[in-house]
Order: C-alpha cells, then sequence, then structure tokens
C-alpha cells in the first residue's frame, strides 16, 4: 500500500495527498505533518519507512469537505484519490492485492464546485495570463457557473484587471512566474508549463471542447488570447481528471468597455469588500436587494465593471424604470424569484459528476419559475423582453422532471428513493416488492387457495427452501393434480411442501429487489443527467435571464426604497449632482437614527476642467463627499439609480481615487511611498475622461514638502490630465490657487463653534474654510484636557507669530516652557455650597453602607 502512496504522491507534485482508506481520507509524511497543523487535528503514527515511524493523520470523508475548505484557504492545494473497486474485488486477485486507487480531482482555490467550498453571493473565477511574442491577454472562468471570458491585456494593465475580476488563483507560464508573480498580491499563483499556453494546442484544444472546427465562431482572437483561453483550459484537463465543466463559449471583452478602475481605488472604495476585509460595510452589501445568488453574482460583476457604452447603460435604466413603475409586477416577480435554485450551479456539479438528485431538483425548480416569470414579462423593454424569450421553451423538461423526481428528493443517489412513484411501472412494482414482500405473498396464498379450494393452504418461508407452500398430506392429491402450477418439493410427517414458478420468480425477485430498484433508479438518474445536459445551452442562458431580471427587480426596489433617482448619462463632461448621498455612510448614520446630509457637486459641463478644491476640518465630512460623487458616477454607469436628488453624468472613462493613508507593510512601503505612488498613477494615466478623487495629498510628510506636493499635483490635473477631480486637503495655503486657475474652485464642509466646540453640519458649500479646527476635534477623541489647554497656547503664538511675520523656530523659543502637571483649577467664581464643599473628598467606593446612611444624615443637617 505504501508503493502505491508513493507512486501517487510522486504524480501528483505540490498537493497534499488525500488518500482514501475506507471511511477515512488518511495523509502521511510531510502532508500529514503539515495538515496536522493547518486543521488542528492529532498527528499519529503507523509502521515504518525506512526504520523511521511513518507519520499520519486523517479525517473522515463525510466531513471531508470542511477541512478541504480549511486547507484551501490557508493556502494548499489537495489531492483526492479515491479507491476506484470494491475491497472485495482486490480480493479476487489475491490475499495480499491492494485496492486500485488513483487522484480523480485536484482541489485548488479557483477550481471548486461544492456549495459549502463555495460563497454562493460570490463568483469563483480561475484566470490565467498569456503572453504571445507583444501580445498579452487574460482568460478566466467560473466553472462553477460555466462563465468564461477573454481580453487583451498587459504587463501593466494586469493588476487592476486583476482587481476588476478578482480571481482566486491565477495560471503563470513558468517561465514568466518569477517576474509576474510578486507584482500580485494576495493571490494564488499556479505556474504551469510552457506546453499548456502553446498556442497551436490550445487552439486545438478549445475546439475539442467545443465541438467546433474553428474558434472564429465566437469571435476573432489573437494568439495571446488563445493561449490563455487554453493554458485555463489545460488546467481543468488536469484538476478535473477528464471530466470537463461546462464552459460557455468564450466572450471576448472589448478593451475599454467598462470603466478603469485600478486597485488602489476599488479598495479605497470599498466597492465589494469594506477595508476590514468583510463583505460587510462594502458598496456591494449595502445595495445588494437581489433575491437569487445568480443575481447577487451579477450585481458583484456590474459594480465591478460599470459600462461605458451609452446603449448598454440606457437599456438597464429602461428595465430598471419599468419595474420600478410597476410595484406589484416588481412584487410578483421577485416572489417568483426567491424560489430560484442555483441553477447555473446544480448544473455545472451535474456536468463534473458531482452531483445528487438536489440538483436536478434545483434546474426544475428553476425552471418553473422562469416559465412563470415569463409569463409575467409582456410588454417589457428590449432588455427583458430578450431575457423573457430565454425563460421560455423548457416545459419539456419541467415536465419530465416533475413526473421523474419525487418533490424532496435526498441529498444523494446512494440510497434511492428519488424517483418519483408512478414514473416507472417496473420501478413501482420493485418497490411493492421490497416494501411490501409480504403483502405480495399474502395474495399469492389467497390466490392459490382459491385455486385449489385448500383453506389451509399456507406460503411459508424457512433458511434451507427459501419460499415454498405447504398443506397436510391430506390435501397431497389435489395438488398433485395441478401438475403444470404446483412442483413438489419436500414431504414430512403429515406435511407436503411445493413450489410454483412464480414463487421461485417471485422469491428471487424479492430478494433482489431492493437491489433492483437502486438499478432502475439510477438509470433514470443517468438518462435524465443525459436530458438536462443536453439542454444545458439554453438551461444557462435561462439562469443568466434570471439573474438579469433579479437585478433589475433589485435595483428598481432599492431605488423606490431608499428615494434614488434616475441618472441622466450622456456623453457629455458633466458632473451635475445636487442632493447626493453616501449610501454606505447613510446607512450607517439611519442604524445610529442620526440624519445625513445631502450635498450638491456641480463640475463644469463645458470644455474647462472642473476641480473643486475642498477644505474643512477633519471629521467635517470631506471623504464621505469626495467617495459618495464616484460612488454615484460608478452606480450610474453600472445601470443603477443613484443616492441623490438628480444627477448628470457625461461617461466617465476611469475612476481615480487617493483617499485615506494606508500602510502597505505587507509589501515594505510607508504611508507616504504607497500615496506618492498611487498618486504618481492617476497623473500618469488620467484623461480628460476621467473622474480622480483625492483626499489629502501630501499628509505623510513635512508639512512644506506635502504642501509643494499638493500644489503641483493640483496643477498637472488642471493643466495636463484635464479631468474632472475633487480634491479635499488640510492645507488652506492651497486655496489661494482658486483665484489662479480658472477650472479651480473652492468649496468648504461647514462648520459653526458654540461655546468653544465645534459643530459639523457637513454642509458643502462655495468658499475656503476659516480654520481647520484641529484642536477642537482632538478634544472630541477624547485627549486629555491638559493637552488641549497647551495645543491652544501654542497655536494661538505661532498664529500670532505668522501673522506678525516671525520666524517658527524663534516663536517655538519664546513659547512659554510645557508644564507636565495638569493647571491649577481656575478660580471658583461661584460660591460653592456647604453640601458639595462637603461631598467633593467623598470616594463612594470606600464609603460602608453605615458610612453612607451617617453622611446623608450629615448632609441633610447641612441644608
Ligand atoms: P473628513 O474626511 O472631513 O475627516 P469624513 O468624511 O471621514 O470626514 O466624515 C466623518 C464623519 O462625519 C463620518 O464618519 C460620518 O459619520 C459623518 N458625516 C460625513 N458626511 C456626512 C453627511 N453628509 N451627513 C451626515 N454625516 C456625515
Amino acid at each position: 500500500m505504501m508503493a502505491q502512496y508513493l507512486e501517487i504522491k510522486a504524480q501528483n507534485p505540490g498537493a497534499l495527498l488525500f488518500y482514501r482508506m475506507g471511511d477515512f481520507y488518511e495523509m502521511f509524511f510531510d502532508d500529514a505533518v503539515a495538515a496536522a497543523a493547518a486543521l488542528d487535528i492529532a498527528l499519529t503514527k503507523r509502521g515504518l519507512h525506512l526504520g523511521e515511524p511513518i507519520p499520519m493523520c486523517g479525517v473522515p470523508v463525510h466531513s471531508a469537505e470542511g477541512y478541504l475548505l480549511t486547507l484551501i484557504r490557508k493556502g494548499f492545494r489537495v489531492a483526492i484519490a479515491e479507491q476506484l473497486e470494491d475491497p472485495a474485488e482486490a480480493k479476487k486477485r489475491g490475499s495480499k492485492a491492494v485496492v486500485r486507487r488513483d487522484v480523480v480531482r485536484l482541489v485548488t482555490p479557483g477550481t471548486l464546485t461544492e456549495d459549502s467550498l463555495l460563497e454562493a453571493r460570490r463568483h469563483n473565477f480561475l484566470a490565467a495570463y498569456a503572453e504571445v511574442r507583444d501580445q498579452a491577454a487574460l482568460a478566466w472562468a467560473d466553472i462553477s457557473t460555466g462563465e468564461f471570458r477573454v481580453m487583451p491585456s498587459s504587463l501593466t494593465r494586469l493588476s487592476p484587471d486583476l482587481a476588476r475580476i478578482a480571481p482566486r488563483e491565477l495560471l503563470l507560464s513558468e517561465a514568466r512566474e518569477r517576474e509576474i508573480a510578486p507584482l500580485l498580491d494576495n493571490l494564488a499563483v499556479t505556474p504551469l508549463s510552457r506546453g499548456s499556453f502553446d498556442s497551436t494546442n490550445a487552439e486545438r484544444r478549445l475546439c475539442d471542447l467545443f465541438h467546433v472546427a474553428s474558434l472564429d465562431a465566437f469571435g476573432t482572437f489573437d494568439r495571446a488570447e488563445i493561449s490563455a483561453m487554453g493554458a485555463l483550459v489545460d488546467y481543468l484537463h488536469l484538476t478535473q481528471r477528464g471530466r470537463m465543466p461546462l464552459l460557455r463559449p468564450p466572450v471576448k471583452e472589448p478593451l475599454g468597455g467598462t470603466m478603469q478602475i485600478d486597485t488602489a481605488t476599488r479598495r479605497n472604495l470599498e466597492l465589494t469588500q469594506a477595508l476590514s476585509g468583510g463583505r460587510e460595510g462594502s458598496l456591494l452589501a449595502a445595495i445588494d436587494r437581489t433575491v437569487t445568488a445568480g443575481g447577487a453574482r451579477l450585481l458583484e460583476r456590474r459594480l465591478s465593471s460599470p459600462s461605458l457604452d451609452l446603449r448598454t447603460i440606457h437599456a438597464r435604466q429602461a428595465a430598471l424604470d419599468f419595474l420600478l413603475e410597476s410595484p406589484s409586477l416588481r412584487d410578483q416577480l421577485r416572489e417568483s424569484l426567491r424560489r430560484v435554485p442555483d441553477i447555473d450551479r446544480a448544473l455545472s456539479r451535474l456536468a463534473l459528476d458531482r452531483d445528487g438528485p438536489r440538483d436536478m431538483a434545483a434546474i426544475r425548480a428553476g425552471l418553473e419559475q422562469a416559465g412563470r416569470i415569463a409569463t409575467l414579462l409582456t410588454d417589457a423593454p428590449p432588455l427583458l423582453a430578450e431575457a423573457a424569450q430565454a425563460l421560455v421553451g423548457h416545459d419539456a423538461l419541467v415536465d419530465l422532471l416533475t413526473r421523474a423526481l419525487v418533490a424532496e428528493p435526498p441529498l444523494l443517489t446512494r440510497d434511492g428513493g428519488f424517483i418519483a412513484p408512478g414514473f416507472d411501472p417496473e420501478l413501482d412494482d420493485t418497490r411493492a416488492l421490497r416494501d411490501e414482500g409480504r403483502s405480495v405473498i399474502a395474495r399469492m396464498q389467497a390466490d392459490y387457495i382459491e385455486a385449489t379450494g385448500i383453506q389451509s393452504l399456507k406460503i411459508k418461508h424457512n433458511n434451507v427452501l427459501g419460499y415454498f407452500i405447504e398443506t397436510t398430506t391430506t390435501h397431497e392429491d389435489r395438488m398433485r393434480a395441478m401438475p403444470e402450477l404446483f412442483i413438489h418439493r419436500q414431504t414430512t410427517a403429515g406435511q407436503v411442501r411445493f413450489t410454483t414458478l412464480a414463487l421461485s420468480d417471485l422469491e428471487t425477485r424479492i430478494l433482489n429487489s431492493a437491489n433492483h430498484a437502486l438499478d432502475i433508479e439510477k438509470r433514470h438518474y443517468s438518462a435524465l443527467k443525459a436530458e438536462i445536459l443536453d439542454a444545458s445551452a439554453p438551461i444557462a442562458r435561462a439562469a443568466r435571464a434570471l439573474a438579469e431580471i433579479d437585478l433589475a427587480a433589485a435595483f428598481a426596489d432599492l431605488s423606490a426604497e431608499e428615494g434614488w433617482c434616475r441618472p441622466e448619462v450622456d456623453d457629455s463632461r458633466a458632473f451635475q449632482i445636487t442632493a447626493g448621498r453616501h449610501p454606505v455612510v447613510e446607512r450607517s448614520l439611519r442604524r445610529d437614527g442620526q440624519p445625513f446630509v445631502a450635498n450638491d457637486c456641480q463640475l463644469t459641463d463645458k470644455d474647462t476642467p472642473a476641480i473643486w478644491l475642498l477644505t474643512g476640518p477633519n471629521m467635517a465630512g470631506k471623504s464621505t463627499f469626495l467617495r459618495q460623487n464616484a460612488l454615484i458616477a460608478l452606480l450610474a454607469q453600472a445601470g443603477s439609480h443613484v443616492p441623490a436628488a438628480s444627477a448628470r453624468i457625461g461617461l466617465v472613462s476611469q475612476l481615480f481615487s487617493r483617499v485615506g493613508a494606508s500602510d502597505d507593510l505587507a509589501r515594505g512601503r510607508s504611508t507616504f511611498m504607497v500615496e506618492m505612488v498611487e498618486t504618481a498613477a492617476i497623473l500618469n494615466q488620467a484623461d480628460d475622461r476621467a473622474l480622480v478623487i483625492l483626499d489629502e495629498i501630501g499628509r505623510g510628510t513635512a508639512t512644506y514638502d506635502g504642501l509643494s506636493i499638493a500644489w503641483a499635483t493640483l496643477e498637472h490635473l488642471h493643466e495636463v490630465n484635464r479631468c474632472r477631480a475633487l480634491f479635499a486637503t488640510h492645507y488652506h495655503e492651497m486655496t489661494a490657487l482658486a483665484g489662479k486657475l480658472p477650472g479651480v474652485k473652492n468649496a468648504t464642509v461647514t462648520v459653526k463653534e458654540w461655546e468653544g466646540e465645534v459643530i459639523f453640519l457637513h454642509e458643502v458649500r462655495e468658499g475656503a474654510a476659516d480654520r481647520s479646527y484641529g484642536v477642537q476635534v482632538a478634544r472630541l477623541a477624547g485627549l486629555p484636557q491638559s493637552v488641549i489647554e497647551r495645543a491652544k497656547v501654542v497655536l494661538e503664538a505661532l498664529e500670532k507669530g505668522e501673522r506678525e511675520g516671525g520666524k517658527q523656530a524663534t516663536l517655538i523659543d519664546d513659547l512659554p516652557l510645557f508644564r507636565a502637571a495638569p493647571p491649577p483649577p481656575p478660580p471658583q467664581k461661584q460660591k460653592v455650597s456647604a453640601v458639595e464643599e462637603r461631598l467633593k473628598d467623598i470616594h463612594p467606593d470606600e464609603l460602608t453602607p453605615m458610612d453612607a446612611l451617617k453622611l446623608i444624615y450629615e448632609l441633610k443637617s447641612l441644608v
């Protein structure tokens, strides 16, 4: 057995080997050590190998999925070696023969299909990046849904492209891995041989997979694209061991078809993931009203890739508006959609032979609702009408599955019980035999009594004869008079025993009926599966259509409930938002019962560049304002309504943000370095269709350095990039720029000062902030009073010095020395009462109940 283990292990380098032994997957040697640590399970020892005990650990097969998930999350790949024959069969070859085993599947982050290993509402993409001479391309697929796409790429585009697609695993040619992998963050990279990327082989592989003579059927692809797609398919062959997932024909994404959003911007704007890492707190979580898993995945795709095509955007808006105007239709649709299971993933498991009866039931339920939904969508605008067309034509399959499958089938085919009664008379009989063997015998006995007229005739059973008919010897003659029916078996003292052909037949059938019933069920199962897979393309289209309808209804629901508006999206350079809000901040404020203050943003639509320079104290709401406008543009081009009273947006081709400061210590970059790298990317790339959000540039360095960098950056945006931009800064000196640059306007987030406290009004209006209120904000944060008081003194001195033209160094020399002790209490202005005086030195914690009572008497006497 160890020899077999080592052989299989050697064929699957780089993966932990789950070696099936009965009810367990066992791991040995280094695998066992690594897995035991990663899974926190016991490491044991077994036997000897080269004189050393063999480390071993194992997980039960029935709960293996949970362990698999942990291992995959921790970055392992797992090869699963199953027993390919019954141990009894192996025995036939000799008492020492080892059960045949081989790897049936390689589990990697990008090739998961089990529901328990996947997030239902997220895609699980596997991507491949290929270079052929000076071309490069990125292909990606979700084998759990069949989605398969490709587009041109390049080394510089790779990182933003990957940020948009967010694959779980990336395939690279081993020749390029060392160079490319370090450019990518937190992504499982799998190197493949050059052969996998060979574009000639790739083309043949793809043609075979899709049963076409040439790929032209799906569009024109260049060598790099074919290479990337081919490598991906090759890897699927390798990991799925020949069972190919149901990939849909590849769709080529045009370059520049979607809004370009780089990694930093996606992270900063918390589009699909909050900065804390989870989905909660992200834009996606705040606006997701979809009711199907497919709809949720589509929403994630749309938010990650807002469109640049006006026709597409307008078509999505029309669908949304249609459903918005008819709340009752929307409710009916959503009611039906809620009953739609995850068709895509069920279909994919069927194709990969990882299915169970519930996957068929899911397809049945989904298609049944699809038919209902189609009837609701008459007179719908084109997008929905087209979707509705994909929903019809499945009646025959739904009917077949309804007749064939029970209402609530079991998870596994193993024990049978999934084919419905009445579907196959043979199966019904077989089951009747299995379940009611006795009553069938009783009926037969009654028949024979009637035929012979012998009332005492009995059908009995024993282990030697099996079933037999027994009468007393007195009736022997009558029985023997019917030799064509009754066959004599045995005569004992006083009893004669017979059998009949029908009875022995019945007996075999009873004995075999359980197995037989299961065989029949499995036969039907295979036939049904073939029917479903035959229709896989239209089923997948229906699933897509359902997701599209779900998303349109979800957007309509969101708009209705949150009071959003339809943005006017055109090819101007306008950016005019009235009463805009930040969907995520608004939501969290609402939870605390706080109102959100809506704000306008009017960047010009003339040919002059339009930049707002936003000043205001910390915590006033600058970042919120910046981000909300970026999100509004993004939502509009994703086809959604937007959180505003009205909005007009000229297509935004690129969205850039540099918001807040975060250290990227993992890559050894300081806050300042990260900030400069991100700013450089913006200044080098932004064109006049870009929308740029810059928050507190230059914060991470000395004041004058920072101010100069911020200053020059703003000038560059204005003169060179000529883009629309919102620029928040705490350098008040910069407000002078508005006078010099025609396209720059000052705006500020207002605050009020009241009795020495700052009150945030969160209102954005024209003009510059008068001061920064940093000291007041620090007080709100809970800085000790002594520090606040001291800061005020320093600030006053500095401001006074600046007004009078003094040098900073001498100013600081002139400041009175810092007093570490808290300042003496201010002189008592009010007269303190005797009771207060007495209470001042009381420490309640130190009082006994008796002392407390005494104290109350004493205080009372003072009043
Ligand atoms: P800044 O960037 O100016 O430091 P933030 O944008 O981070 O300020 O906002 C600070 C806090 O103020 C937010 O967490 C939010 O609670 C609140 N806030 C911001 N904008 C608004 C608004 N328009 N209406 C109500 N509250 C707001």
